[in-house]
Parts: C-alpha cells; structure tokens; sequence
C-alpha cells in the first residue's frame, strides 16, 4: 500500500479507527431489505457480484429483485434479459414513475427476477435534473415492491450521480465490492463522503453494511495486502469469503449465464455460493438455504448436460 493510499482511506474515516458509520438497516417483516451494489470505480465486479449473489440467493428459496441501474445493461445481459426499446425498463420506473411490477422480467432462474436497463437510462441522469424530488424516484418505487421480495439488489454505474444517489436513497445498506489490485482504495474516501452526505440529507441510516473483495489473485503479495487493509479498515463488515480471480468467472456473461449457472462446480461459483450463505446470514433472510442453492445448482447443470446428451444422441441416430 502506498502513502497516497493510506491518506485516501483515513481521510474516509477516522484515521486508524476505520469506517464508523450506523450499524447495517435490513427491511423488516414482510419487506425486503434493498442492497446497493456500489463502487464510482469501474470494472471492480459490481455487476458480477450483483448477478452472482442474485442467482446464488435465488436458487438456496430467497425471492430476489436484481435492479438494473446502469445504462450499460450488463446485469440484464448477463441473465440473458433483452429487451427492445418500446419495452419498460428501469427509466420508465424512474422517469415515468411506472410500477416496477410493470416492467419486470422473469429470468432462467426460479425465484430470479430483473428489472431490466436499457441505454435510455443514461438520458435520466440528465432528464432527473429538472424533476420534483428527482433523488427519490426510484426510493418510491422500490418501496412499493418490497413486499413482493426477500432483497432487491441494486447494480449501480461506475459513477456517484443522480442514478447512483437514487440507489443511496431507495436502499437500506450497501455492498461495497473491492478489486484486490493497486489502488484498490483509491477513491473510496468519495464514495465515504457521499455515502455521509446521502445519510444526513436524504436516507437516515444508510451504511455500508458489507464490503466484499474481488478478483483475488493468491499469487501476488500484493493481493494479500489489500485484504488485510480493507479488513483492518472495514473490521466485520468485510465479509469473510475472498472472491478469486479465476477465467470461468469472466467468461460467464458472454453465454448470459451467471456463474452458479454457467459452472457450479468452479472455484468461483463456490466462492459466490459461500458469499451468499454469509450475505444471507447477515440480512436475517430465512427463506435462503444455503445446501439448497449449491444442490439446485447442481440439478440445473445435470439436467442441462442430459437434455444436451439426448439431443446429440438424436442427432446420431
Ligand atoms: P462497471 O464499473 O463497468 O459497471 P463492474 O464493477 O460492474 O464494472 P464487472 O463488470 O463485474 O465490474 O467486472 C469487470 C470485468 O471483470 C468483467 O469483464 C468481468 O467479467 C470480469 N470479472 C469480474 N469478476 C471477476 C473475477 N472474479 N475473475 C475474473 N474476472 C472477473
Ligand atoms: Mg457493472
């Protein structure tokens, strides 16, 4: 860790004594707990994490709402979610002030629902601006939804704006994934402030509840620093389960599958299947099992593998 990095993460919290902020909110009763996926910071595994966790959530019994929130649309593509341009999305939520009920998709997975995104979605940034309590667009519509869910997972863009803030707003906590690279903290005293600024002004109470580290490579030293000082800064909000670097997870999103999906045997769909049983445990959902998400796994693979074997077979014949 460089100097540079060091000033950066204590002038985010209080010197040493690492981030204070309120104890994590969870939704109560009958109301899903909402979770941001957040980082201003490209590329650090917002949307793998979101989609991975999603599904891994979802095939253990948990009712899970994925909301797309970034006009790149990976999340949506990821689960192999399309949708043309007349077809509801995330901004008519936003923008229109559409149920989300109205807009979303079932995905391959039972228990796995999307609220797809569509490039749209960047002109609400601008098209916010002008509007009535603009940062508390999507707040209302997700709360109108959460007594149809277990945990509504939000996957923010690389950026603290309006969509982002409106994320800070509609949630109970935040995820915080961390790439395990050099300046891995840079930046994270901004995305501190805002989330402080977003707690005082807009959501009481919001707190990063869990930090999550990605990508990590176990033969650099390198890696192995930046998870002992995001855990000397996060204490036991870092949640215990290492994400590993590893190419299946990479290549997961190409056949729009995730990773529980795509390769349930791998050391990153057991890595997320972890993460989930830890996530689980921490937001109280009951509804989540952890054997069974690893089981369904497993069944849905199986299954696929035969129909395939029975359609070359066929083809032989
Ligand atoms: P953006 O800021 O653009 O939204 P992001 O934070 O959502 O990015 P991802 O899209 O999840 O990040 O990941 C960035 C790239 O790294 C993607 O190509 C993804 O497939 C890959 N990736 C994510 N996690 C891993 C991993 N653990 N191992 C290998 N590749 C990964
Ligand atoms: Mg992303």
């Amino acid at each position: 860790m460089t100097t540079e990095q060091h000033h950066a993460i204590d002038a985010a919290g209080d010197g040493d004594a690492g981030y204070g902020g309120p104890p994590a909110r969870v939704g109560g009763p009958g109301r899903a707990t909402v979770v941001a996926f957040a980082n201003q910071k490209g590329g650090v595994g917002k949307t793998t994490t979101t989609v991975s966790l999603g599904a891994a959530l979802a095939q253990g019994g948990a009712r899970v709402l994925l909301v797309d929130l970034d006009p790149q649309g990976n999340a949506s593509t990821g689960l192999d979610v399309r949708i043309s341009s007349e077809e509801p999305s995330t901004y008519d939520v936003i923008v229109e002030g559409l149920a989300i009920d109205r807009a979303v998709r079932a995905t391959a997975i039972e228990g796995l629902t999307v609220l797809p995104s569509s490039l749209e979605l960047a002109g609400a940034e601008v098209e916010l601006v002008q509007a009535m309590a603009r940062e508390r667009a999507l707040a209302r519509a997700i709360d109108a939804a959460r007594g149809a869910y277990d945990v509504i997972l939000i996957d923010c863009p690389p950026s603290l704006g309006l969509l982002t803030i409106n994320a800070f707003v509609a949630a109970d906590q935040l995820l915080v994934p961390i790439q395990c690279e050099y300046y891995a903290l840079e930046g994270l005293s901004q995305l501190l402030r805002t989330v402080g600024l977003v707690e005082q002004n807009l959501n009481a109470g919001l707190a990063i509840g869990t930090v999550v580290l990605t990508m990590y490579d176990a033969r650099t030293r390198l890696a192995q620093q930046v998870v002992d000082e995001v855990r000397a800064f996060f204490g036991p909000r870092a949640l215990g389960t290492v994400i590993p670097r590893t190419v299946r997870l990479s290549e997961a999103p190409s056949y729009a599958q995730p990773i529980t999906v795509f390769d349930p045997d791998s050391k990153g769909a057991q890595a997320y299947q972890e993460l989930a049983a830890e996530f689980a445990q921490r937001l109280g959902l009951t509804t989540f099992d952890a054997a069974r998400s690893v089981a369904v796994a497993a069944a849905t693979k199986a299954a696929e593998l035969a129909a395939q074997q029975a359609e070359s077979s066929r083809g032989e014949r």
